[in-house]
């Protein structure tokens, strides 16, 4: 008996396990599904292994998809130096056989489109978004392993841009490949692409501004799948099992302002005078930042309220989830809460206030302002400047746009669409909460949403909340079971796509 457990027992089990949790490209058939995937298991293999095995001597198979996130990670790509990663990710595309057309804007960003069949062809295109520019490192030698190097370990890819955007952009790549062959053999009527585009953490409008102004035309698109929400696990404390993946139908939209005051007053702060711009600049963004924005809810926000009921649990829970009945509690609940907020009302931060460099004692004649709003979907700029403009109740100060984002009409989701999304992610995790939303970030895809395409926004790859909280900060990282999943669930995507648009278009058969 002792034998049979050493010798067959133990190895087996180590063998299926191995197999489960680092998802070999061999294992299709013990797909995560099968061998019921739980994040957890994602992590350090090694507590579900006997310590007698020597799992450093054991040499692991690494999924194809993991190996060539870590390749694009070592192409580091910080927005603004994005080109190398974009040319990089480009000549893949090209390697594994996917028709590509480039748009390059005349600032040096690089865009290109990779699809399964030539655009020229004109079919309806699918378009999967993605952006190969990653936000900055400030301090590389707090993280566990080193930034731009793509570590393979603890059954995760790590490195920054490992979730945001390149392992979004790997899992569309794997997922395409896996269905293009099939595709042109059938000669399928519809076409799916990944569009990659520069500058997406700065806004810039080298990427999908200028491809949605400049190239709408030429990608024929049917729809597009945009960067959104990622899957999470156990955000409800009171549910650890529970998966919720949302899908952004509205953003919210960002309105960059420059406030400026002017004027010459006594310079020495010995005696400080009445009025200087200074102390009057504080003065009025404080009424701005005192006075409270109204609270809107709409169809996609009041469906967070349920979410965010189910994170709250007990009787501010209720409140929450029961809006219509309790409005004044619930609306105290969602004011004393700046997430919360941030899905009902605009938000207005200010983010800097700046002078020239001059000395401690002296009073500057001129003061900036920087304030970062974001609008919630339908609020006109202009309407929104005055009502700042009255708050600030100061003629002097006077108030630049430095940037904004576009004023996207939510999309209206086609029934078949959204269920199609909805089922991928039920074909691999059958019990998660799907749930449609609105985004308060501001991101690519409102480009393509302004020209009246349809856009849903969301990542099918499921992360702890822990995990999360590494995007945009350090050990950003991914679990190559999630990564695997999520290749899968945009596989079935695409699958339910073409079969609708086959039946769509084919006459029936007698
Ligand atoms: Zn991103």
């Amino acid at each position: 008996m002792f034998y049979l457990r050493y010798t067959i027992v133990w190895p087996l089990f180590g063998l299926i396990l191995f197999f489960c949790v680092l998802h070999t490209e061999m294992s299709a058939q013990f797909s995560s599904k099968n061998c019921g995937s739980n994040l957890d298991h994602s992590n350090d293999p090694r507590p579900f292994f006997p310590s007698y095995i020597n799992l450093d001597a054991i040499k692991f198979v690494i999924p194809a998809s993991a190996e060539l996130l870590r390749d694009y990670i070592r192409h580091p790509s910080v927005s603004g130096s994005e080109v190398e990663a974009v040319d990089y990710f480009q000549a893949l595309c090209t390697k594994k056989g996917l028709y590509i057309f480039e748009m390059n804007a005349p600032d040096g960003s690089r865009n290109f489109i990779a699809s399964i069949f030539p655009l020229s062809d004109g079919k309806p295109n699918y378009i999967f978004l993605n952006h190969a520019d990653v936000v900055d490192v400030p301090s590389p030698e707090d993280w566990k392993y080193p930034p731009y190097e793509g570590v393979i370990a603890e059954g995760q890819v790590w490195g920054r841009g490992a979730y945001d955007n390149k392992g979004a952009a790997i899992v569309q790549l794997m997922a395409i490949l896996q269905m293009a062959e099939k595709a042109r053999s059938e000669n399928w009527n519809v076409n799916f692409s990944l569009l990659c585009l520069s500058g997406e953490e700065v806004f810039s409008s080298g990427g999908a501004r200028f491809v949605a102004d400049q190239y709408i035309e030429v990608l024929n698109a049917a729809a597009f799948f945009g960067e959104g929400p990622a899957g999470v696990q156990g955000v409800v404390p009171r549910k650890p099992e529970e998966k919720i993946f949302s899908v952004a139908l509205a953003h919210k939209r960002a309105l960059w302002l420059r406030l400026k005051l002017t004027y010459e007053s006594s310079g020495h702060g010995s005696t400080p005078p009445l009025h200087y711009p200074n102390k009057d600049m504080v003065a009025a963004v404080n009424r701005v930042l005192k006075s409270r924005e109204k609270l809107q809810f709409n169809e996609l926000n009041t469906t967070i309220l349920h979410l965010l009921g189910d994170m709250e649990g007990g009787i501010k829970g209720f409140f929450l989830k029961n809006i219509h009945l309790m409005t004044p509690v619930a609306r105290s609940i969602i004011r004393k809460n700046p997430l919360y907020l941030s899905f009902f009302a605009n938000t207005i931060s200010l983010t800097r206030i700046q002078n020239e460099g001059l000395s401690h004692n002296s009073i500057p004649n001129e003061v900036v302002a920087l304030l970062d709003c974001r609008l919630l979907p339908g609020i006109k700029t202009e309407d929104f400047i005055n009502k700042i403009k009255k708050q600030l109740n100061n003629k002097n100060i006077t108030i630049e746009v430095v940037l904004e984002t576009p004023d996207a009409l939510p999309t209206r989701p086609d029934v078949f669409l959204y269920t199609s999304i909805e089922n991928s992610i039920h074909s691999v995790y059958s019990d998660a909460v799907v749930a449609p939303m609105m985004l308060q970030a501001t991101i690519d895809s409102n480009f393509f949403r302004e020209k009246g395409f349809p856009v849903y926004c969301f990542v099918p790859i499921l992360l702890t909340p822990q995990i999360l909280r590494t995007v945009h900060a350090k050990n950003e990282r991914v679990p190559i079971v999630a990564l695997e999943n999520a290749i899968q669930i945009t596989t079935k995507l695409i699958e339910s796509i073409a079969e609708r648009s086959e039946l769509i278009t084919k006459p029936p058969e007698d």
